[in-house]
């Protein structure tokens, strides 16, 4: 058991310095901590956005909504914020709110274990530390998928990720393929067909596809955000808690909603309107139900497919072969660039670091069915250990931001009681994750996701891993900690 800690004392580690981390480090100092880390296992901040590089690279998510809510940006470029932005604003708000000093770069947490009321954490590199709060801000699509395709090996032109883009390989005029159509593949389809000699775009399951125009601001816009923020604010909140959001998230959460049945009107007749032949039309139409999959948001996607130099590819792939892919029809298609846009393990979260908490209790074994955490911040048995964008929180079409300063609030409150010498040790009651995880489950198969289509919302056994209540639900949930869910400990 640990001895009681004024708040000047309280060591706090976070683990990673992407989006989460960063708001970490500048709300920790904001409340008066003094004694904070945070891990990053790469050389720059930025995570997702300092991974992901590849042309087209768009946040879908309205850009003054992907901004701190203390850090409004005047700057953005566009409606939907492009990645080299994100980067960049992320890289200045470290600065400016003095984060950098708190970073140790190149430093990858392999081990953290609760021993005696701390916990002590091992490097890869060997380093060695202890912390009486530990914050896991480590993200949630960021271990990539590979495909299981034969032959990828044995191709002899260049091959990457996507969220492993190599720009040192020409695309202008060359012969390009890209497998996978979520978000990401559409996007760099987008960008790319108009520039490749000529473009294929492998797709095994058709997806529906939102119209959204990307309009850029104007320098007149800019200037009024700059002298007015509360402009920026107004379309914060717009896209966060207006219309907007809370009816897209009453959708998901009731695949039956009115609200759902017109999301599938718009973007069926998105995909009626935008292309003409109807034999790409049919192949291009999805099987399953609007939102089942992530919705797709993209203002130019089927005029891409529909360009010249561009085919979509539906037959299945049987293998890749040094020159290109080849098809289970025989057909050899041969190619220059192979780009892979075929996703994340979305069950990661911190592994593979090993996590053991209180009386050796390891996380492997408490996640051996699936990833879950009581109201997606605490796990019974790992006391002061929190997530942001963890398991079960809200994604999808949301603003991870917006989500994450809401978690971030709850959990302050947590550290606080620690902070305040209430107790010494807080996590989850073992009751209160059941009772959680049951009801999570029970609504998990009322909404979109479960309509009968697969993608990285479900877990092993079928079941949508995302918050499955209302987006105020979720606010509600962030306002306050309710204490009896918790185990204290003096
Ligand atoms: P994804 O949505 O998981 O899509 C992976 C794609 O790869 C799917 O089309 C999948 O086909 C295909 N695929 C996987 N294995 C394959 C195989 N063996 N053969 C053929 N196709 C294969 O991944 P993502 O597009 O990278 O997006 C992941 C998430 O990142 C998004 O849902 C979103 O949360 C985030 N993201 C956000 C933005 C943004 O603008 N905010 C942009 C990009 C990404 P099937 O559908 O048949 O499985």
């Amino acid at each position: 058991m640990g001895t009681k800690l004024k708040k000047d004392d309280l060591r706090i580690v976070v683990i990673g310095a992407g989006m989460a981390g960063i708001l970490s480090g500048i709300k920790l100092r904001e409340a008066g901590f003094s004694k904070i880390t945070l891990y990053e296992k790469a050389d720059r901040v930025g995570g997702t956005w300092r991974e992901n590089t590849y042309p087209g690279l768009t946040c879908d998510v309205d850009s003054h909504s992907y901004t701190y809510t203390f850090e409004p940006n005047p700057e953005w470029s566009h409606r939907f914020p492009p990645g080299d932005e994100i980067q960049a604003y992320f890289e200045a708000s470290t600065t400016k709110f003095g984060v950098d000093e708190m970073i140790r770069f190149n430093e990858e947490i392999v081990r953290c274990e609760h021993v005696e009321g701390r916990w002590r954490l091992e490097m890869k590199s060997g380093l060695r530390d202890e912390a009486d709060i530990v914050i896991a801000a480590t993200g949630v699509l960021h271990h990539p998928s590979m495909p299981e395709i034969e032959g990828l090996d044995d191709f002899e032109g260049a091959s990457f990720h996507s969220a492993r883009w190599d720009h040192d390989v020409p695309l202008d005029g060359q012969r390009v393929g890209i497998i996978g159509n979520g978000s990401t593949g559409v996007q760099i389809v987008s960008a790319l067909a108009s520039r490749a000699g000529a473009l294929y775009h492998f797709q095994r399951t058709a997806q529906w596809i939102m119209a959204s125009e990307n309009p850029a601001y104007s320098e007149k816009e800019k200037a009024a955000f700059r002298a007015d923020p509360d402009l920026m604010r107004n379309i914060k909140h717009a896209f966060d808690s207006g219309e907007g959001v809370a009816a897209f998230s009453e959708a998901l959460t009731n695949a039956d909603s009115p609200m759902m049945l017109e999301i599938e009107a718009t973007v069926k007749a998105n995909l009626e309107e935008s292309v003409q032949d109807p034999e790409l039309r049919e192949r291009l139409r999805p099987d399953y139900r609007a939102a089942c999959k992530r919705m797709i948001f993209s203002p130019d996607y089927y005029e891409a497919i529909q360009h010249e130099n561009a085919d979509l590819v539906t037959d299945p792939i049987a293998r890749v072969e040094a020159k290109g892919v080849r098809l289970e029809s025989g057909r050899l298609i041969e190619l220059d660039v192979l780009a892979l846009a075929t996703g994340f393990k979305a069950d990661r979260f911190m592994r593979p670091m090993e996590l053991i908490g209180r009386a050796g209790v390891k996380l492997e074994e408490v996640w051996a069915k699936r990833p879950a955490a009581y109201l997606s911040i605490s796990i019974p048995d790992f006391p002061n250990f929190f997530m942001l964008n963890g398991p079960n929180g809200p994604v999808g079409n949301f603003s991870l931001i917006d989500i994450a300063e809401r978690q971030m609030a709850y959990i302050s409150q947590l550290i606080d009681l620690v902070a305040e010498g209430r107790c010494s040790e807080v996590s989850a009651s073992s009751e209160a994750m059941a009772q959680f995880d049951e009801e999570r489950i029970g609504a998990a198969k009322n909404t979109i996701w479960a309509s009968g289509c697969k993608s990285w919302y479900l877990d092993s056994e079928g079941i949508p891993a995302s918050w499955p209540f209302s987006q105020k639900r979720f606010h509600d949930e962030m306002g306050q900690p309710r204490l009896e869910d918790y185990q204290l400990i003096a």
